[in-house]
């Protein structure tokens, strides 16, 4: 018996990372699950996003766990998209409970020379996104009187840093998206919360092109390089934190049991919490 048996999952950008953790542990824990990503990399975006064999990847891990799983190219910035996956997600297993809304993109320039394309790219993937897919799963979940919704923030939705005015200005319009649509959806027996991670070892940080923004006194940073810069991040002396970690407070957002919590904003994020305002 799984905590969510009977349950059907739907996680944006499901292919890799904390996106792939997610959806392997509902199913693990029993939950059918429905993924997207875009699967394409982006002109204003310094890392290569996930593919086609990453989407695949999780849906076969998902599958070898027993589970059902679709896994569907789409990107979260195109509201057609996401009303069409849900909409084959109620046709094909009859319902979505549960909403992670964590597709998202890191864009870095300093405000005065970043162009209109990474700030659009930054707010379409990181809150219109988010927009859209809780706009797409709300309409079923109020029919049916219950539904779990979790976005993803930031710790840059509760502060700022140089280079991440677009991601910071999109991951603190999460947690406002979030609180109002508690309110909005209050009534019906569905719960919106926000989880705001620190630094998460996924691709987003460890690529050359963060690194060497990171260490720009070096020619080729490496892991161990940049690993004292992502720690002052944090007020814990750790770097970075594993997907499982969010992943654990995402099932716990999302359980049957979690009723009455909502609008809320939950920092995995090493201690950084401790120096800003909640
Ligand atoms: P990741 O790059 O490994 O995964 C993000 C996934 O989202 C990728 O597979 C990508 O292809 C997909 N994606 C991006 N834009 C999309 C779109 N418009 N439509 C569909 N799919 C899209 O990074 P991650 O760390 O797993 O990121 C997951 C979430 O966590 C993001 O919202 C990110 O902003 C947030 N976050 C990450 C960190 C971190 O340090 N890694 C910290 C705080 C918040």
């Amino acid at each position: 018996m799984g905590e969510f048996d009977g349950k059907v999952a739907l996680v944006t950008g499901g292919a890799r990372g904390q996106g792939r953790s997610h959806a392997v542990a509902f199913a693990e824990q029993g939950a059918d699950v429905v993924i997207c990503d875009r699967c394409a990399d982006s002109p204003a975006v310094f890392y290569p996003l996930a593919t086609e064999d990453d989407l695949a990847e999780t849906a076969r891990l998902v599958e070898a766990t027993g589970r059902r799983c679709i896994a569907v190219r789409a990107d979260t910035a195109d509201r057609d998209a996401m009303d069409a996956l849900v909409a084959r997600a109620e046709a094909d297993f009859g319902r979505v409970d549960i909403a992670v809304a964590n597709a998202g993109v890191s864009v870095a320039a300093p405000v005065q020379s970043m162009t209109p394309g990474q700030w659009d790219e930054a707010i379409a993937s990181n809150l219109t996104g988010v927009f859209n897919t809780v706009g797409a799963v709300a309409p079923g979940m109020i029919e049916r009187g219950y539904g779990r919704i979790v976005t993803i923030s930031s710790m840059l939705g509760r502060a700022g840093n140089t280079n991440m005015a677009a991601y910071a200005a999109s991951k603190w319009g999460v947690i406002g998206l979030t609180k109002s649509a508690a309110l909005d959806l209050a009534d019906h027996g569905i719960t919106v919360n926000a989880i705001a991670p620190g630094n998460i070892s996924t691709p987003m940080i460890h690529n050359d092109a963060l690194y060497s923004m990171m260490r720009p006194d070096l020619d080729a940073p490496t892991a161990e390089d940049v690993a004292p810069v992502f720690a002052s991040l944090h007020a814990q002396p750790v770097p970075w934190l594993e997907p499982a970690e969010i992943t654990r407070a995402v099932l716990f957002l999302a359980a049957e049991a979690s009723a009455h919590i909502s609008g809320t904003v939950l920092p995995i994020d090493a201690g950084n919490a401790a120096r800003v305002t909640g």
